[in-house]
């Protein structure tokens, strides 16, 4: 079993703050990324207990949200940005199984979560895709879902785990904080975080192997409208084919692939 793990910055034990913590000017920018390491690195160990044979982990927070050094000695890093053409990515991840996210938020306007956010914190309000509010989760778990691969796990904020658990039947989660508002949550130390984690990544595979989880495939064709804070982020389409501008701040894209719409 080879597993793509996906990585985020928000969701971590410990990590409360955009300002302080995810953005990269933040005084604790270092902290955050170090504790966010170490929580991948214990979904790693996990996997690799219940007999995963390649761990990939990819950095997925915005900037980069890993810290290099400190990477389990048995897995990998698909890093840097800019981040390569989906289509060479997607060549990486193609030779994977299945797919899991450690560090995880709730999709934005969710009010008890903490950090929640939708792609970007700065820039985009929220997206409906096909009528349902989704978020990085749905994103995520679709565009993988089209190509095979199910996410069988998910760590982070109490109410991410929530969302995964609606969107894909048989998930496994495990919650290391409980969101209050969006800049403060109540987290577990770090150590009973990385020991519910790599718990949690055992029970995730075993129980994929007994009752396998389906990759996340929705019926197309798709419309997501993507609403944004300002208007130039909006600009941007103005002439690029299937997207339609509805009002000064929302985009409405339209497809049958949602792998060209989902991250468009
Ligand atoms: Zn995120």
């Amino acid at each position: 079993m080879k597993i793509a793990l996906m990585t985020d910055l928000e969701g971590t034990a410990g990590v409360t703050s955009f300002s302080q913590e995810t953005y990269p000017e933040g005084r604790d920018h270092i902290l955050a990324r170090r504790l966010a390491m170490a929580e991948v690195n214990a979904a790693v160990d996990g996997f690799l207990e219940a007999g995963a044979e390649d761990v990939l982990i990819i950095d997925g927070h915005g900037p980069g949200g890993l810290w290099f050094e400190d990477m389990h000695p048995e897995a990998s890093m698909l890093h840097g940005r800019p981040t390569a053409p989906r289509s060479v990515r997607d060549s990486v991840l193609q030779d994977y199984d299945v797919t899991a996210i450690v560090g995880q938020h709730a999709m934005s306007g969710v009010a008890t979560s903490n950090l929640n956010h939708t792609q970007s914190s700065r820039s985009i309000f929220g997206l409906i895709l096909n009528g349902n509010p989704i978020g990085e989760i749905a994103q995520w778990a679709l565009y993988h879902g089209a190509m095979g691969l199910p996410m069988i796990y998910l760590t982070g904020e109490e109410d991410a785990c929530a969302e995964a658990e609606t969107l894909i039947p048989g998930i496994t989660t495990v919650a290391v904080k409980k969101g209050l508002s969006r800049e403060s949550a109540v987290s577990v130390s770090k150590e009973k975080a990385r020991t519910l984690i790599r718990a949690g990544a055992i029970r995730a595979l075993q129980a994929h192997r007994s009752t396998p989880v389906a990759p996340l495939v929705w019926e197309g064709p798709f419309v997501l409208e993507k609403r944004y804070f300002h208007t130039h982020d909006v600009d941007r389409y103005d002439g690029v084919a299937h997207a339609e501008r509805i009002d000064g701040q929302t985009v409405r894209i339209t497809g049958d692939d949602i792998r060209q719409i989902i991250y468009a």
